[in-house]
């Protein structure tokens, strides 16, 4: 291969590195929640010294069961990064300004000559001085120490829109670090770490819980109260029921987090619990109750399984 050849292939790949960086902007954009952290970020290429959009930064708050359901609003503080006041993001000491790079005549690239084996090859390189910026700094602004930038703790309030799940995040859209060459900043994702609950428990819109009743509910029937993420509701249990009887309370589960008027269902499941301990009295009653079945532990006459006859 020539040197020559080799040079125009290089600077034919920067250039179609360029076109697909502009073509693909509004991709970024989609995906940023997903890939932001490593392409995000402004230091994707020296090369390129168009607009970039700043790095998303990620964060994390614990917040309750209750407050996944229905939504709550925070406060969180955050490092942002700003703009320095004193010299404008320019990072050069006030009344100087960063001056063309003698090193490579701000073209950010150098190119140097090797002698190899097949003769001269030339080769580019991202210059070392100005890290292909194109730009030096004399003179360091003494607030930002050329950085350009000034970090300050920054409260920002996070509003968790009610149904978000366990791992999921919301996204504020320019809290992020600032872009580069006039590009927009990132974006904020606050995740959400949901704590359990002692008695429900959650599958994407569905609640989930297992209340006790009495042997004399379950034969009976009769009114209990069954907790619900919106408070006790009263249920009306029908007479025979069995243990491990399924109940679904229609729209108590969680709101979906498009429309939070459209709720998932909480699915019960009642559990006919033996007493543990028995006064006599309790004791003689079970026995009379015993006798009059006849010692048979199911004397519905209209069983349809009839296994054990
Ligand atoms: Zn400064
Ligand atoms: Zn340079």
């Amino acid at each position: 291969m020539t040197s020559l050849v080799q040079l125009h292939l290089m600077e034919a790949a920067e250039q179609a590195a360029l076109a697909v960086s502009i073509l693909t902007a509004p991709i970024w954009e989609i995906f940023s929640g997903i890939f932001g952290d490593i392409f995000g970020g402004g230091r994707r290429s020296a090369q390129y010294n168009g607009p970039l959009k700043g790095a998303n930064i990620r964060t994390s708050i614990r917040i309750s069961f209750e407050e996944a359901i229905f939504g709550c609003e925070r406060e969180i503080e955050i490092n942002f990064k700003e703009e320095c006041a004193s010299c404008h993001g320019s990072g050069a000491k006030a009344g100087t300004s960063p001056v063309t790079c003698p090193k490579c005549n701000g073209k950010g690239k150098i190119m140097y000559t090797q002698q190899s084996f097949f003769g001269q090859i030339q080769n580019v390189q991202t210059c070392p001085d100005c890290g292909g910026t194109g730009k030096v700094i004399k003179e360091k602004c003494p607030d930002c120490y050329g950085t350009g930038y000034i970090t300050k703790r920054k409260k920002i309030k996070v509003t968790i829109p009610a149904g978000i799940d366990n791992g999921q995040s919301v996204r504020l859209a320019g809290a992020g670090e600032p872009g580069t060459n006039g590009g927009e900043r990132g974006d904020l994702l606050v995740e959400a770490v949901v704590s359990n609950h002692p008695i429900f428990k959650r599958q994407d819109t569905s609640i989930f819980s297992t209340v006790p009743i009495s042997f004399a509910k379950a034969a009976l029937g009769g009114t209990i109260l069954i907790k619900t993420v919106d408070g006790d509701v009263e249920y009306e249990v029908k007479s025979g029921t069995q243990t491990d009887t399924k109940v679904r309370l229609k729209g108590k589960g969680v709101p979906t987090l498009r429309n939070r008027a459209v709720r998932g269902d909480h699915y019960v499941t009642l559990v006919v619990s033996v007493p543990e301990r028995l006064t006599e009295a309790q004791k003689e009653a079970l026995k009379n109750f015993d006798e009059a079945m006849n010692g048979n532990p199911d004397n519905d006459k209209h069983k349809k399984k009839g296994l054990f006859k």
